[in-house]
Parts: structure tokens; sequence; C-alpha cells
């Protein structure tokens, strides 16, 4: 589209430049996220195509990076072209617990982190663009994060067995039994912190190791780039270097053949050079229908370790020990009242606590029980964003007869396109994930037809009381479903 750039004479007062990255930012995120990350935001100055924004402490660099970087930087992009960056000012005082953004003295913060390009060429699964790939020097980024260690990874009964045996694995890579370790667990119950603080140990122990972090789905699609450019060889060959190969989520190769035939080859060729291989997934190997059996059974090879929700010490533990990592001082009741009710993962605690955070650090608010009350009382009425797109498609599937997979395939009947499209669209409404990611969960079609399709069933909506019924109960179930 021609509208990219919006002329910097006409636009050049920061607060011009935010509110129209903010309108791009609206579009893309629910209005709950926006109110809460984007609002607080304010803008600086611009220095050529820089842009300086105020927020109000680390945290809010750190999550709005880590969940809203994509939206962002094409907000930035949009706006400011292609050179156009975000400079994060902080508030006062800030944690003194992030290593990421915190410089160590200095006040106010003057935080200088880019936004990172889309398709970041130092992303590790392109780094075999610009490696020559034979030599063993090979230089890339591991993907890590350096924020998931052991030693900040609350131990319960609910992953007793999945922490006990990544903790071995980080010690003797390559050596202990279990190979693949296989990871598995419901959303945000801390697969990605775990198979994240292997990769990180085993940097620490073994710095001279090749150890490589990457979420199946930037595998998946990132191999797509690499056959259009003619380079899969490359980009097989790269992985294969590696003596430690730390995949997430790979539910996200299912029903996609070619990539899960690539990524077998890879598999094989590791394991046999007594590499490493550490996968995660949001279900037991057996269950991942849509996943070749080589695979499946290869997955089973080494262990597989779930991780459960959290029972209630566990979340008492993860509670106290965020809030002394987050600078929050809480009442010992107030700690048991999240504990209480926010039950189903630890992404909602910790979410919990940043919206505290956040609200208190705004100035506006004590943290008392109305406030722990209300936010709350707000996680459990977005829970449903927790569900995964395989299970949106199922209960559309289900509330319209329609067989799972055509609507993953390229059939065109016409109620099959209509399960399609209230799937994509409720995957849009429902979830965090990115169109594309939701695109490729129905078959691989590319994001522009999942707009399509949230435009058309916005429209239908408007326009038919019945597809509106049908749209709502179906989303009803589903959030019921959820909790
Ligand atoms: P998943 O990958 O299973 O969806 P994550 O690993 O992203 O979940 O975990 C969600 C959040 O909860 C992360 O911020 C992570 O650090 C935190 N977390 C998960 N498990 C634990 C734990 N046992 N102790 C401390 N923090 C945890
Ligand atoms: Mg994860």
């Amino acid at each position: 589209m021609s509208s990219r750039v919006i002329s910097l004479d006409l636009n050049s007062d920061p607060k011009n430049i935010w509110r129209n990255c903010l309108n791009s930012i609206k579009e893309n995120v629910p209005a709950i996220t926006y109110n809460t990350w984007f609002l607080p935001i304010k803008p600086i100055e611009l220095v050529n195509k820089t842009l300086k924004i105020q927020v109000p402490n680390n945290f809010f660099i750190e999550w709005i990076e880590e969940h809203y970087n994509t939206v962002i930087n094409k907000a930035v992009k949009e706006v400011l072209g292609e050179s156009g960056k975000l400079i994060y000012i902080i508030l006062e005082n800030q944690e003194e617990e992030d290593v990421d953004f915190t410089p160590a003295n200095a006040s106010p913060v003057v935080e200088t982190k880019p936004v990172k390009p889309l398709n970041n060429p130092e992303s590790p699964s392109l780094s075999f663009l610009q490696t020559e790939t034979d030599g063993e020097d090979l230089d890339f980024n591991s993907n890590l994060k350096p924020k998931y260690q052991f030693d900040n990874y609350i131990k319960g009964e609910s992953n007793q067995l999945a922490r006990a045996a990544a903790y071995a694995v980080s010690e003797n890579p390559g050596e202990t039994s279990f190979n693949p370790l296989f990871i598995y667990g419901g959303v945000g119950l801390g697969k990605t912190h775990l198979i994240q603080a292997i990769g990180n140990r085993i940097l620490t122990k073994y710095p001279s190791k090749k150890v490589l972090y990457i979420a199946a789905s930037d595998f998946g699609s990132n191999f797509v780039d690499a056959i259009q450019m003619n380079r899969v060889n490359e980009f097989s060959n790269f992985y294969k270097k590696m003596d430690v190969l730390v995949i997430d989520d790979i539910q996200f190769l299912i029903n996609k053949e070619k990539t899960q035939d690539l990524f077998f080859h890879i598999f094989n060729t590791l394991h046999q050079l007594g590499k490493q291989i550490i996968l995660s997934s949001d279900k037991p190997p057996k269950d991942l229908k849509g996943l070749n059996e080589r695979l499946i059974s290869r997955f089973q090879w080494g262990l597989s370790a779930d991780i459960q929700p959290p029972d209630f010490e566990t979340r008492m533990a993860i509670l106290k020990n965020k809030c002394n990592k987050f600078g929050i001082q809480l009442q010992h009741g107030h700690v048991e009242y999240i504990a209480y009710n926010v039950t189903s993962n630890i992404r909602e605690l910790e979410g919990c606590l940043i919206k505290l955070l956040a609200s208190s650090s705004l100035g506006a608010k004590e943290i008392d029980m109305t406030l722990i009350k209300k936010i709350v009382k707000e996680i459990s009425t977005t829970r449903q964003v927790n569900v995964s797109i395989d299970q949106i498609t199922k209960a559309v599937c289900d509330y319209l007869k329609v067989d799972e997979n055509k609507v993953r395939e390229k059939n065109r009947r016409k109620e099959v396109v209509l399960a399609r499209q209230i799937a994509m669209y409720l995957s849009k409404v429902i979830t965090k994930s990115s169109l594309k990611t939701i695109g490729l969960h129905f078959g691989g079609r590319d994001h522009s037809t999942v707009i399509h399709s949230f435009d058309s069933v916005t429209q239908m909506i408007q326009e038919d009381m019945n597809i509106k019924e049908v749209v709502e109960s179906i989303k009803s179930k589903i959030e019921i479903g959820s909790t």
C-alpha cells in the first residue's frame, strides 16, 4: 500500500507522530491491551526519525517488546518509514532487577534500544544467509533470552519431572537418554522458560557449544523463505551444525509436510551425531495429529515430560518470588487472594502482578483489595486468550458440523468456507496470534486471507442476525470451555 510513509514535514510533532502510531496499534491489539500498555505512553521528542517515548517503568518496555514488538514495529515503520526507531525513556526510579534495560547509573534512564526490524537478518533462522556454513566458526545468535534461567524457575509438583529432566540435560547435553527431551503442557505453564533455561545453562557451562533456540513457527516460515530464495541446502546445513537445537511449540509443524520432512532429516542428523534436541509442544507426541508418524515415533525416543497447571502452594511461591522481582509489596492476604482466584497458568499470575504494577506506578492508585479484585476480574474476563487456534477451529467445526480437515485444506464448498472464515475471525478476536500464525493454521494461507475473512465475518455479523448468533454462541462455548 502506498500510504506507508507520512510526510515528516507535515508531521514532525512527536504527539502527531505518536498519535498516528497509536492509530495503527489500536487496530492490531484488543482494547484492553491498548488501554493498559499503549495509552500510558507519552511521546517526548522526535529527532531525525527517532521518536522518544516515555513509559512508566522497565516492565513496560519488556512487556511491550516481548508481546507487541511486531505491532509497534509495524506502526513505527508505517509512520516514520523504514529507518524509524523508538527510544524508551523511563519515568523515574527503576527496578534494579531488569538486566535488559536498566543502565547502572543515571536517572532518568534513556533507553536506546531500537525496535528491531521485521525479518531481522540477525534472527537465528536467517543466520544461514549471512554465514559461510563450512568452517567451524558459525556466527549466529542463539536467540535465548537471559531472563529465562533455572534459578528463577520455581519448582513445584506440577513441573517436577520436567524440571529435573531439563536440568539433567543441561548438565550433559546429548549424553543422557533424554534425547530428544520433549516438554509438553498448556499455555503459560512455563515450557518456553524451561527450555530456554536449558539453553542458557548449557551456554554458561559449555561456552563453545552451538545452541540455537527457535519457535517452530519461525522455523516453518523461514523454511518457506529459504525455498523461495533457493537456499534450502544452506538452511538445512545451518541447523545440522548445532550442538543443541531447541524448538518451541513444535505443534506448529502440524499439516506442514515439507517442513516436517526437512525437520525429520535435521533431527536424524543431529541425533546420530549425539547432539541434543529439545522440543516443546502443547500436547504429548501421540496426540499431535497431522504430524508424520515417523516424527512422532522419534519424539518418543527420549523422554516426554509434562507440565501441569500449578497447585496453590506453587502459585503462592511464584507470586511471592515475582513480587520480589518486580519490587511490589503485597500483603499476604492479597497474594492469597490472587493465588486462589488466578489458577489456570503462570502467565496469568504474572499478568496480574504486571497490571498491578502498571496501575500503581502510573501514580493513580494504591494497591488495595479493590484494585486487586478489579484486576483479577479483568484477567479472568480476558482468559479466552488462552484458547488455541486449534481449539477454536474444532469448536467452530463441531458447531457447524463441518470436517475440520476440510477447513485446513483448499476446499471451497460454501459451508467449509464459512466455517474457515469464522474460525479465522474468532482466532483473531480471541487469541493474541499474529495474522501470519493464524494463516499458517489454515493450510498456510497468507495474512491477507485472514484479514479478508475477518472483514467478511465482521460485515456478515452486522448484516445478518443469524450469523451474529452463530458466531456469538460459538464464542461463548469456547470461553466457557476454556475456564
Ligand atoms: P509457555 O511457553 O508454557 O506458554 P512460558 O514459559 O512463556 O509458558 O511462561 C509464562 C510466564 O510464566 C513466563 O514469564 C515465565 O517466566 C513464567 N513462568 C512459568 N513457569 C514458571 C515457574 N515455574 N517459575 C517462575 N516463572 C515461571
Ligand atoms: Mg511458550
